[in-house]
């Protein structure tokens, strides 16, 4: 699970949600992924079907029957179909999912009794540091939102201020550079500051 840990880390530098996967047969770590879902634009890209295609790769087989696949995050249906198709031995999960988990948060798929394959499972391993480092990066991602907001909001009120600004100089007949705008009445005593009449927006803003 520190291994699967470690590549949830990777999904995290690289701007993905944060799951790591690892495929273990006969003790040996065949495959080890982490979710790729923004970068390959692939909404299947999730870290557990990822390690699962690469461990047949790497094994030659498509039947992963003996091999244990420890994940950081409780399997969605998806993934969980795909252990099922893989005739994965057994499954160890982290945190666990209340939206999308499917070893018993929102679906049970490992019922006995319900396909024709159902891997052994263990849950809440490791599940405090699977969490954390999920719920690190939606805040992480939650206070750049608002930064962005914040910011946006900063520039908006900037153009607005500049705005009503044009409109005060506009009605009180100030011009950008200081000095008075003359107004039409005036322009015969007009020593050539500017031309007369003031041009109002129709609208501030
Ligand atoms: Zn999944």
């Amino acid at each position: 699970m520190a291994r699967a840990l470690q590549a949830a880390e990777d999904a995290a530098a690289n701007g993905e949600v944060p799951v790591g996967a690892v495929v273990v047969v006969e003790g040996k770590a065949v495959a080890c992924a982490h979710n790729r879902r923004e970068k390959a634009c692939d909404p299947t890209a999730h870290a557990e079907l990822i390690a699962i295609r690469e461990a047949g790769a790497e094994l030659g087989r498509w039947r992963l029957d003996g091999a244990t696949i420890y994940t950081t995050l409780e399997p969605c249906p998806m993934c969980a179909g795909a252990m099922i198709a893989a005739r994965v031995g057994r499954v160890v999960f982290g945190a666990r999912d209340p939206k999308a988990g499917a070893c018993g948060s929102v679906v049970d798929l490992f019922i006995p009794g319900q396909f024709n394959h159902r891997p052994a499972v263990v849950g809440d391993v490791m599940a405090e540091a699977c969490g954390m480092i999920l719920r690190a990066f939606f805040e992480e991602r939650r206070n750049n939102a608002k930064a962005l907001v914040s910011s946006a909001q900063k520039s908006r009120l900037g153009t607005v201020k500049r705005k009503q600004s044009l409109w005060d100089m506009a009605l009180h007949g100030v011009r950008r550079d200081g000095r008075v705008r003359l107004k039409a009445s005036d322009s015969k005593s007009d020593v050539g500051v500017t031309p007369p009449g003031v041009q109002i927006p129709l609208s501030p803003l």
